[in-house]
């Protein structure tokens, strides 16, 4: 495809969404990192390493769609409260400005060459799954004027990366209520939601899932904002109703947030 020229064609690459979570579990030795550890070493023994990682994080907001085009990405530390050595995270990943044009002239994106950088969404998870630093990574925001349905076309239309050798991960969370959070067994709102996203998951009712708002008092206690439900969007989108689909890290941390995390792979 001609507006992909920067990227080869390769092996249909799996789609992930990952739920993060606190930021601290990129420095933690907790079974969520564990899980990104091990599941970045498996993606590397099964396929080719990827040329690019395509982050959709829940924490880079805007006006329009963007992609980040800098050639070296700043490692974003945007929270506050946390430990010195929270701080002192570094992911030096490099950018891809080239890719970065050909992808947003294909999706319809802007571009931002200063402004953003990795944000924990991203930095947090891939710094586990890629300790080495060594693919290129390119950050697309979302556009928070746009209905819930527009992000899962937008995953629609990231599909295609796929097969260019692009890995894309969304990073967020399928329930994240933070003004609930506490100590204890999940609240019933929580188990709820989510179990509301796994099953349609596992219907492959994919596009059903940027219908959540259709659930109502549900759906607004379990995303009160739900900037952290729109990645799920996103790798939903990208993915095939017809691959293959496992879940990781079924859990519920401090009551209000749930961890579920997704991995889509073509059968083929
Ligand atoms: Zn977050």
């Amino acid at each position: 495809m001609k507006t992909l020229a920067s990227l080869k064609p390769s092996v249909r690459m799996p789609v992930l969404f990952l739920g993060h979570g606190s930021p601290m579990n990129v420095i933690l030795d907790n079974d969520y990192r564990r899980s990104w550890q091990a599941l970045g070493k498996e993606l590397l023994a099964r396929y080719p390493k990827p040329q690019l990682i395509l982050c959709i994080s829940a924490h880079w907001l805007t006006k329009g769609w963007y992609l980040t085009a800098m050639e070296k990405p700043k490692t974003i530390h945007d929270f506050g409260g946390f430990p010195q050595e929270l701080f002192a995270q570094q992911y030096p990943a490099a950018g891809a400005p080239e890719a970065a044009r050909d992808i947003a002239s294909q999706i319809g994106a802007g571009l931002d060459q200063a402004k953003w950088g990795l944000d924990h969404g991203s930095w947090g998870v891939l710094k586990p799954m890629f300790p080495d630093a060594d693919i290129p990574v390119v950050q697309l925001s979302l556009d928070w004027d746009a209905h819930p349905t527009k992000h899962f076309e937008m995953g629609k239309k990231l599909s295609v990366l796929r097969d260019h050798g692009v890995l894309i991960v969304g990073s967020g969370n399928t329930v994240h209520n933070l003004g609930m959070m506490g100590q204890g067994a999940p609240h019933d709102w929580n188990v709820q939601f989510d179990t509301f996203v796994k099953t349609q998951i596992d219907n492959g009712s994919l596009a059903e899932l940027a219908n959540f708002q259709d659930l109502g008092a549900l759906a607004k206690q379990a995303h009160p904002s739900y900037d952290h439900y729109l990645p799920l969007l996103h790798a939903a989108g990208a993915a095939d109703e017809q691959d293959s689909v496992r879940f990781f890290n079924e859990t519920y941390d401090l009551r209000s947030l749930a961890m579920r995390s997704v991995v889509w792979e073509s059968k083929s």
